[in-house]
């Protein structure tokens, strides 16, 4: 099931993009009340935008945008939605989208092709270890995903390593999909149970919410834990509410496949410009396809670095690397810029770490300070120095380090609406 747009030439894609774009502009030229006003205020006529490049006469759209006029980008009335799901609003309040039926065969075809490009077969079956409710959309459309992909599920949802293995040994799943750091637990379960993981039967693991490369593409430090352990292809892929769309990766893992039918990609710098092949920007992109509420150059707030040369699966879509951070999460110390991810990557490196929370927030001059929460069981002076040590030599920076309890740590990881686990807390 590889759509034969994903082979085509890049001249072909971006044609057939460019086609797919006039007709989201006449779209939401007479149906949505946000993108007529900016139509109008700009002076843009949707005629005007023939190409790619034209999409740059455009202003972008934020998050904050979304927001302020969360309803002003329906496009359809409420009596059409037929699922309700917000954003998680891990930065800022969180955002209602709406989809129409339509919507949602758009999106079991986006999460059917996904799990094409990662090898998922028919004859697969999937152990769902997320939750699929909560106004969650990832949950719903790896389901109408394998649905339409003719594969089998089983929804376990979140949590619970007995009931996952006990699932994963009754119906002997093919797949996972799970965020990796649970992956572990799930081999920490096993290994205290005699469990043997090597003979489960489980081929891959279709990952969300953590990356499992370095940029170049390199296994991080989860990953190799991972895999040192459960001998596993490891899959990342990368999505959002806004873009209903993912980007997953093939059988070279050489980051997440753009589908040229679906979405429309920009990397841009500060100004808005686009950077070039491989350097770092902020993701901004355009849905295609659409019903209720699609979406012109909207900016994901997400740093990421795309890659356009063809890949050895034969596909010549754009690939994203893994999410290097946060625009927001930036943090500028002592003279560095980071992103929390790459801390996150670091205190993986400790065993004795059994949690941890990244706080950022302003001193009194008004710049950056991070806090580093962390449990461990046998925390020492020794660990401490240890871990403050592979930090300067990693990041070239050494941030406070704080010994939390347990209930600590899980008091700040929790969140309102209890998806995934608060790694990062920004005070600023
Ligand atoms: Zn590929």
């Amino acid at each position: 099931m590889i759509p034969e747009i994903e082979k085509a030439t890049s001249e072909e894609i971006k044609a057939f993009q460019e086609d797919k774009l006039k007709e989201l502009l006449k779209y939401v030229n007479e149906n949505s009340p946000y993108y007529r006003r900016v139509f109008r205020n700009y002076k843009i006529h949707p005629s005007d935008i023939n190409s790619i490049e034209d999409l740059a006469k455009l202003p972008v759209t934020t998050k904050e945008d979304l927001q302020q006029y969360n309803d002003d980008f329906f496009c359809v009335p409420k009596s059409k939605i037929i699922d309700f799901v917000t954003t998680s609003g891990t930065l800022g309040e969180p955002v209602t989208v709406g989809l129409t039926d339509k919507d949602l065969d758009r999106l079991a075809y986006n999460e059917a092709i996904s799990f094409a490009c990662a090898g998922v077969q028919e004859e697969d079956i999937l152990q769902l270890t997320t939750t699929m409710d909560r106004r969650f959309m990832a949950g719903l459309a790896y389901f109408l995903g394998v649905r339409k992909l003719g594969a089998g599920i089983i929804r376990v949802g979140a949590g619970i390593p007995e009931l996952q293995w006990d699932s994963i040994l009754k119906f002997k799943p093919t797949y996972l999909i799970v965020v990796p750091s649970f992956l572990l637990k799930l081999i920490q379960y096993a290994e205290a149970n005699t469990i043997d993981i090597n003979s489960s039967g489980i081929k891959g693991a279709i990952c969300i919410g953590e990356s499992l490369r370095n940029q170049d593409f390199s296994l991080n430090i989860l990953a190799k834990k991972i895999k040192a352990k459960w001998d596993i292809e490891l899959y990342s892929t990368y999505a959002s509410t806004e873009m209903s769309t993912a980007f997953t990766e093939c059988s070279e893992q050489q980051g997440g496949h753009q589908h040229p039918e679906l979405i429309i990609v920009e990397i841009l710098d500060e100004d808005n410009q686009p950077v070039s092949d491989g350097e770092e920007g902020e993701l901004v992109i355009t849905t295609l396809g659409v019903e209720a509420m699609p979406l012109l150059r909207f900016k994901t707030g997400d740093i990421v670095a795309g890659h356009t040369d063809s890949c050895n699966c034969g596909r010549n879509t754009l690939r994203l690397g893994p999410l290097v951070g946060r625009k927001k999460q930036m943090i500028k110390y002592k003279g560095t810029t980071l992103y929390p991810p790459a801390m996150d990557n670091l205190l993986n490196d400790f065993t004795e770490v059994k949690g941890h929370v990244v706080e950022i927030y302003h001193n009194e001059i008004g710049t950056d300070e991070i806090l580093i929460k962390i449990f461990a069981p046998k925390a020492s002076d020794r660990l401490l120095s240890k871990i403050r040590d592979h930090f300067r030599s990693k990041l070239r920076v050494s941030p406070a380090i704080e010994i939390c309890s347990r209930e600590e740590i899980q008091k700040l990881q929790s969140s309102k609406l209890g998806r995934k686990p608060v790694g990062v807390i920004d005070k600023r």
